[in-house]
């Protein structure tokens, strides 16, 4: 018998082949006839392997038209692609963190063309990308002046480099922190040029401890880390910011306080604990506060310093910032958001992290079982639990937020189910728990509900004879 290899059509037969010039059209010859060369090669091996489901086709042309469609729709899957969250973490790392109100992604669609970023539009001369935002946090927290880069870890290097480069930083042993991703305050402080001061104990901190190194002159800046991602409890102490103001002002070192989370309205209308706030670390005096973007401000990825105009203007002019420099489209969604904050009683409807956030266990309750009652229409069953979910983000450790879910199991395991549902389009994530996938409602923004519903019912129907 003749080696059924050869019986294999060619490219050239291939790409003329009906089915092939619609394929063409689309995503040109050339990408056409290397998904052709795929489907030929998946043919040999299929042939080499004595798989009959494929090696069937030997000769047929639809068949190789078919694989190379399936080769060509996974090539234009973008990489970096929209995910609905279903894991009740509503500042997920992993999942981009904040997701953006429509007042933000409609300023950055507008500006990814061309925009007055560096263009002053009243004298038609040069202006400053700097320029933007700054009025509008100016307003927000009670500083001076106002400078945003490309994150807050970017920000806090910025900072230690214009106040200590080449000198001490005093910072306590209890807020030497890894701020997440491996990245460390004292690593981050070194690579900016200045060096470390370590005062007191981990557990520990006084103001005569900052003092003792600023009046020897170890130091000659000040920094407070905000304990974002951790919590301490139990025999601890450590200066306060007004303690730290004094002793800067008294021997005119800068105090920068590195707040992180970002959260610009009181937590208690989110039902949340409190957390301080810029405007707060402004009011007692800190020379620059800096907070993340993308945390509880609800925006785009993005690190903000307020503060003293002098220090601020001196972080401008640092050949640094020009490698932090933030982009339009940020600059544009970041605008939009803080612009939000000036109607204090519509904000949180707005900004989707802060309306998840504050979302009531009734409502999710009815979402959950608003969700249940469609998976039972497609003839899948769950049930409504309740469950914890996180604010994330590195931020609020060890809060739960209470919250609604519905679980299930797959037709072929949860594990399954769930890998199922991450591949799909979109792809939806969820957690496991105790051997059931959980879907946390908080944060499904306005309308996911019935995508993930449709999406659960689409797997369960796809998987044929396996379901129970
Ligand atoms: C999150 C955080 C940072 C880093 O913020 P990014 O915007 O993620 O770079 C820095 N400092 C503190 C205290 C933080 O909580």
């Amino acid at each position: 018998m003749s080696d059924p290899r050869s019986r294999i059509p060619s490219i050239d037969a291939l790409l003329s082949s009906p089915g092939a010039a619609a394929m063409m059209a689309d995503a040109g010859r050339e990408q056409v006839a290397k998904a052709f060369r795929t489907a030929v090669a998946e043919m040999r091996d299929a042939i080499a392997g004595d798989d009959e489901s494929a090696s069937g086709f030997v000769e047929d042309p639809t068949w190789y038209v078919r694989r190379a469609g399936a080769v060509l729709s996974a090539a234009v899957v973008p990489s970096l692609r929209r995910v609905i969250n279903a894991t009740g973490v509503v500042l997920h790392t992993n999942l981009g963190r904040a997701p953006l109100s429509d007042e933000a992604l409609e300023a950055m669609r507008s500006t990814a063309t061309y925009s007055n970023l560096e263009f002053d539009l009243a004298a038609g001369v040069r202006g400053s990308r700097y320029a933007h935002c700054v009025q509008l946090l100016r307003d927000l927290t009670g500083a001076d002046d106002a400078l945003v880069v490309n994150n807050a870890a970017g920000a806090l290097v910025l900072s230690m480099s214009t106040v200590g480069m080449g000198q001490g930083v005093a910072v306590s042993r209890g807020e030497l922190v890894e701020i997440g991703g491996g990245f460390r305050i004292p690593e981050v402080i070194e690579r900016s040029g200045a060096s470390l001061v370590e005062v007191g104990s981990t557990n520990r901190t006084r103001s005569g401890d900052y003092e003792a190194v600023v009046e020897n002159g170890e130091a000659t800046a000040i920094l407070k880390v905000h304990r974002s991602n951790f919590r301490m409890t139990g025999f601890t102490e450590q200066a306060s910011l007004a303690d730290l103001v004094d002793i800067g002002s008294r021997h005119d070192v800068p105090v920068v306080h590195d707040l992180g989370s970002g959260l610009m309205i009181p937590a208690d209308t989110l039902g949340l604990p409190e957390e301080p706030r810029a405007t707060a670390s402004i009011a007692a005096g800190a020379d620059a506060v800096i907070v993340s973007g993308d945390k509880l401000m609800g925006g785009p990825q993005a690190g903000v310093i307020v503060g003293r105009a002098e220090l601020i203007d001196r972080m401008r002019k640092n050949p640094l910032c020009r490698a932090l420099r933030v982009d339009k489209v940020t600059l544009a969604g970041l605008e939009a958001t803080l612009r939000l904050y000036l109607d204090p009683e519509r904000v949180v409807s707005r900004i989707p992290t802060l309306r998840m956030l504050a979302m009531g266990e009734d409502a999710l309750r009815a979402v959950a079982e608003e969700v249940a009652g469609m998976l039972e229409a497609g003839g899948v069953s769950c049930d409504v639990v309740s469950t914890r979910g996180a604010v994330g983000g590195g931020t609020y450790p060890g809060v739960e937020l209470p919250s609604w879910a519905v679980e299930l199991d797959g037709p072929k395991g949860a594990q399954a189910l769930a890998g199922a549902l991450r591949t799909g389009a979109p792809p939806v994530v969820g957690r496991i728990v105790e051997d059931r996938l959980r879907l946390d409602v908080r944060t499904l923004l306005p309308g996911e509900h019935e995508v993930v519903a449709a999406r659960v019912v689409e797997v369960f129907s796809s998987s044929g004879p396996d379901i129970p």
